[in-house]
């Protein structure tokens, strides 16, 4: 078939101004395609920042806020970066951390795949932070860049903190959105804010205070509910102490006269359970929020947390 006889069957082709309409309407469809924005990739590295972005941006359009490492990874103390991660990576605009060493799977492969990337850490500026454990740093010196604990999320009191300082940064780098990111993070650090005191009133009234914990998880934690930590049962997190080590941990909570063993949901249980029942204390799951449910429901956190403030007050009394 000719190109000439193709045009002429073609009706509209026979009326100029159905052409013209034609013609209007196609580059009005064109021109909304060009102007339409293409969202601002906020990308962040863990479970809690990512739950804490999204409570801060909520409301915002033309984000959008993904996580780099899947929901139930938990703490990235081991993790390696992957080729997808790679990619995900070279695709955002911003990337929330949580900082202090948290991330330090990242190094310079990150900033190759994406010069241009925005790197938001969340940890900045926030004051009377906790060493890590001598042992802690002595044989995490080769890959931590920070002797401090970087926890900050597993405690309400720290983690409105956490909240501020993404706001803080999301309204520099996204100066149109400012207005709900402020707006929102106002509300979910003072939501946080409460949440914090109420653990501290409830830990206040409860007659034990001593603890022992699965890692350094909740260091923040018990310092600003007032509970002291006797012992840790994974001092280097994810490997499980030696035979010796664990005797030693026994010994400790005997004498330091720990109350109960709190385990975490991301890490198995059956080691804290054996020094446990070796120490005769119980055991029960606390959970630091450091992972959680694919798509986790806004108010996640609080939830989490208020289930906590109920085993503490169960296994404290
Ligand atoms: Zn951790």
């Amino acid at each position: 078939m000719k190109f000439g006889t193709l045009y002429a069957t073609l009706p509209v082709m026979k009326h100029p101004l159905l052409l013209c309409l034609l013609f209007l309407f196609s580059t009005q469809l064109l021109g909304q395609e060009a102007s339409r924005p293409v969202p601002l990739q906020i990308l962040c590295t863990t479970f809690p920042m990512h739950l804490f972005t999204r409570m801060i941006a909520e409301g915002r359009s033309g984000v959008e806020v993904r996580c780099m490492l899947p929901a139930n990874t938990g703490c990235p103390h081991d993790y390696a970066l992957t080729p997808e991660d790679m990619r995900t990576l070279s695709q955002a605009n911003i990337l929330i951390t949580n900082g202090l060493g948290m991330e330090n799977f990242l190094g310079a492969a990150a900033r190759q795949a994406n010069p241009k990337l925005k790197i938001v850490d969340s940890s900045q500026g926030i004051k009377n932070l906790i060493t890590l454990h001598e042992e802690d740093h002595a044989a995490d010196a080769h890959h931590h860049d920070s002797a401090m604990n970087p926890h900050l999320f597993s405690s309400p009191r720290q983690a409105a903190q956490v909240v501020r300082n993404i706001a803080q940064a999301l309204s520099e780098l996204d100066p149109d959105g400012a207005t709900v990111y402020k707006a929102n993070a106002k509300k979910v650090a003072a939501r946080f804010e409460s949440l914090a005191e109420e653990f501290a009133k409830s830990c206040a009234a409860l007659p034990k205070k001593k603890i022992v914990i699965e890692h350094a998880v909740f260091d923040y934690l018990a310092r600003d509910a007032g509970l002291d930590i006797v012992a840790v049962v994974e001092e280097e997190p994810g490997q499980e102490p030696a035979a010796s080590e664990m005797l030693k941990i026994i010994a400790t909570i005997k004498k330091g006269g720990a109350t109960a063993l709190f385990t975490e949901p991301q890490y198995p249980a059956k080691v804290g359970e054996t020094i446990a029942r070796e120490a005769k204390i119980p055991t029960a799951s606390l959970d630091p929020v450091a992972s959680g449910p694919k798509n986790a429901p806004l108010d996640y956190y609080e939830k989490a947390m208020r289930a906590n403030l109920a085993v503490l007050q169960k296994f404290l009394k």
